[in-house]
């Protein structure tokens, strides 16, 4: 009998955010499966390349692109990059995302900017020239990273809420628009997860809500990422799939 296994040798998969964290975690699950990973940063181009040099390591192919994803002129000429260099670009990753924590009364307007920027105008651009290239081959799988706070909402969070709120409708929207043009597009909503962004949360207080008793690691979320971009989700489509080990119920 053959055994299920996720199989994704020689795609190409663009991974917004892959220095560290979730991202780099999703970068390594995609190039474990096969795919040449591109692994996006903004700023940190040394954890990039340290994140590209571990999967070379263990056999698997990637390289570092620096790009902001809030610039929609950088995100067109780096797209437009990859897939002169690859001749593809079958998986994105929509991962970048920055999270600036406050009261309402106490949240700037440059905060705003940034989280909203990062997630939506980041998301748009990157999905609008991606799929350029998807369309042409009538094949792609779009992962939108957002959050559990974007489903249920969060004191202290509202614009990072909102944020990650607006992802739902715009995958929503997207995997209506691509379906048809063999494009899925769906979105994951993390819990609590132990990166750089979360850093400063006490984890202690929080086992006590999280039903499965710990909290996430980056792995968690990159092998649900992994499964809806390989054959095993190829009929989901529009949805968004929480991992949070039973936080949001
Ligand atoms: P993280 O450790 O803070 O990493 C954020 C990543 O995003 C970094 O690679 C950073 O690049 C990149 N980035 C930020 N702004 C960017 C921009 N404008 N252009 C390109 N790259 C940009 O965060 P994380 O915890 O791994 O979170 C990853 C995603 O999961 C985010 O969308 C976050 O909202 C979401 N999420 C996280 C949690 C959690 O508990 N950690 C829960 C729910 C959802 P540099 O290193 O170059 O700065």
């Amino acid at each position: 009998m053959k055994k299920l296994s996720i199989d994704l040798d020689g795609q190409v998969a663009l991974v917004t955010g892959a220095s560290r964290g979730i991202g780099a975690a999703i970068a390594r699950a995609l190039a474990s499966c096969g795919c040449h990973v591109v692994v996006n940063y903004r700023t940190n181009r040394d954890l990039a390349e340290g994140v590209v040099d571990s999967i070379r390591s263990s056999g698997g192919s990637a390289e570092a692109k620096g790009f902001d994803v809030m610039n929609g002129e950088t995100v067109k000429q780096a797209v437009k990059e990859i897939a002169s260099t690859h001749e593809r670009i079958d998986i994105l990753v929509n991962n970048a995302g920055v999270s600036k924590d406050g009261l309402i009364l106490r949240t700037r307007e440059s905060d705003l900017d940034e989280m909203l920027g990062t997630a939506l105008k980041g998301s748009f651009f990157c999905t609008s020239n991606v799929a350029r290239y998807m369309l042409k081959r009538h094949y792609g799988r779009i992962v939108n990273i957002t959050s559990v706070v974007g489903l249920g909402g969060n004191a202290g969070q509202s614009v990072y809420s909102a944020a990650k709120a607006s992802l739902v409708g715009f995958t929503k929207s997207a995997a209506k628009e691509l379906a048809t043009r063999g494009i899925l597009v769906n979105a994951v909503a993390p819990g609590f997860i132990d990166t750089d962004m979360t850093s400063n949360i006490d984890k202690d207080k929080l086992l006590g809500v999280i039903p499965v008793g710990r909290v996430g690691m980056p792995g968690d979320v990159a092998g649900v990422v992994a499964f809806l971009c390989s054959d095993l989700g190829s009929y989901i489509t529009g949805q968004v799939i929480v991992v949070d080990g039973g936080l949001y119920m």
